[in-house]
């Protein structure tokens, strides 16, 4: 027995040399899985013209339907960045949301695209960062007799999140009767407070925007909007990416260009949507450029 062990291990140290030997005359590939596939980041932009432009950015692109959405799967200077057409209005962009989070668990998401003033300061061409946004078809009507009309300007907010419970009747439905407002991210608002000054088809600036699946075109509706909900643009999307996202807790912003103002006569531009998603490409590389070399193998 005690004799063995050394003919036992020196016959192992023969073996694995030869194996070595044997090795050595065959090209090798080594593989490690040391570092973690990289968490994409999601554009979102309801019409062709929000999105098209920054699908084309995109190398090695494939595609992918999910009902109204296009998915653009690809990369941006090497990082992955999927793209989503969502179409326009809350439910197509709450769906692309959820199955967009689903199906390729971004790291964040921006909602970009198109947007009309409410606030006279902006112009056309002007971009509001999301610093909150609101969903601003969400009201509770006080009560009126039949033949007494309607009367909006009176309308109370609601708050669909507030409790389980009614949000029209019974006790928890006062709670419902309050704005709720998603709050943009830190880190995405971060990125793109960093290349502000690189846009120059007009100003930056941070504010609210309100979303519902409504063109507003009378203007003591649009003042009220901005008097109560602090409102800086309209459009029809964000406030509905922001839910879900943050149901997920993925993080989140909103990024608008004004295309209209009709507060000040800003009249429709759709080449804004182009200037939109050139200025969040530069978001994108900055917010890609701050994370850390353990989170970012591009
Ligand atoms: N005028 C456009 C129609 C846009 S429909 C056209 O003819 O092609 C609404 C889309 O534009 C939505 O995706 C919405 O987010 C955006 N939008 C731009 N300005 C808006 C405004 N003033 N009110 C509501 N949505 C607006």
């Amino acid at each position: 027995m005690h004799k063995k062990i050394p003919l036992v291990l020196l016959t192992l140290l023969l073996s694995c040399l030869s194996s070595l030997l044997y090795a050595a005359g065959f090209n090798q590939v080594q593989i490690s899985t040391t570092s973690a596939a990289q968490a994409p980041v999601m554009i979102q932009g309801p019409m062709p013209i929000e999105a098209e432009y920054f699908a084309s950015l995109l190398s090695g692109v494939r595609t992918e339907q999910a009902g109204n959405v296009t998915f653009y799967i690809g990369k941006l200077k090497g990082f992955p960045v999927v793209v989503a057409q969502t179409g326009k209005g809350l439910e197509n962009t709450s769906a692309a949301t959820a199955v967009g989070i689903e199906r390729y668990r971004p790291q964040a998401i921006i909602n970009q695209g198109t947007s009309g003033g409410h606030d006279p300061a902006l112009e056309v061409g002007d971009i509001v960062l999301g610093k909150r946004s609101v969903n601003a078809s969400n009201f509770k009507t006080p009560f009126r007799k039949a033949g007494t009309g309607s009367a909006p300007l009176e309308w109370l907010p609601m708050d669909l999140l507030a409790s389980e419970g009614s949000a029209g009747e019974g006790d928890s439905a006062k709670d419902a009767e309050r704005i709720r407002y998603y709050m943009g991210n830190e880190a995405l608002l971060h990125a793109a407070h960093a290349v502000k000054e690189q846009y120059t088809r007009g100003k930056v600036v941070e504010g609210t925007i309100a979303s519902g699946n409504f063109w507003n075109n009378e203007l003591d509706r649009i003042a009220w909007l901005h008097a109560q909900f602090g409102t800086s643009t309209e459009e029809m999307e964000t406030a509905a990416a922001a839910q879900i996202a943050h149901s997920y807790s993925v993080p989140f912003l909103g990024i608008r260009v004004l295309s209209n103002n009709l507060t000040n006569g800003g009249h429709y531009d759709p080449s804004t949507a182009k200037d939109c998603q050139q200025f969040v490409r530069l978001v994108i590389e900055q917010y890609i450029s701050s994370l850390t070399p353990a989170t970012n193998n591009k």
